[in-house]
């Protein structure tokens, strides 16, 4: 099974959850996707770990331009 990379639409709401900010319901979204989704629970444990100041995506990411263009 392969590395599955977490899902880039609940990457903002990720980070402010690790940071404590997301209002109540959002954050009832995230526990609720978290539950079912191995690789945001893997990617909000290591933000967590690593703290909010040297947070960085278990991966490469493309520049800005590439992704557009995807
Ligand atoms: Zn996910």
């Amino acid at each position: 099974m392969g590395r599955t990379l977490h899902c880039p639409e609940w990457e903002e709401k990720l980070s402010l959850y690790v940071d404590g900010v997301l209002n109540p319901f959002d954050e009832n979204a995230v526990e609720a996707h978290l539950l079912r989704c191995e690789s945001c629970r893997a990617t909000v444990e290591l933000w967590q770990a690593v703290g909010s100041s040297v947070r960085r995506l278990p991966r490469e990411l493309p520049p800005p331009d590439l992704r557009e263009r995807i």
